[in-house]
């Protein structure tokens, strides 16, 4: 979830689609019933920790 960025209140997830494997555009809506600002984002992964292929 990504805080509104016009009043820093919670936001829905309206739709997201994957762009590859390892981003995801996300379409949010504001809470807020007096902002309800929509807004995008990308969101993505920044870096594995750990996963069963490093455990060896
Ligand atoms: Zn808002």
């Amino acid at each position: 979830m990504m805080r509104c960025p016009i009043c820093q209140k919670a936001s829905h997830t309206r739709t997201s689609r994957y762009i590859t494997t390892n981003t995801k555009e996300v379409y949010y809506q504001c809470q807020n019933i007096e902002c309800s600002t929509t807004f995008k984002t990308i969101e993505s992964i920044d870096k594995i920790i750990s996963s069963p292929v490093s455990k060896t």
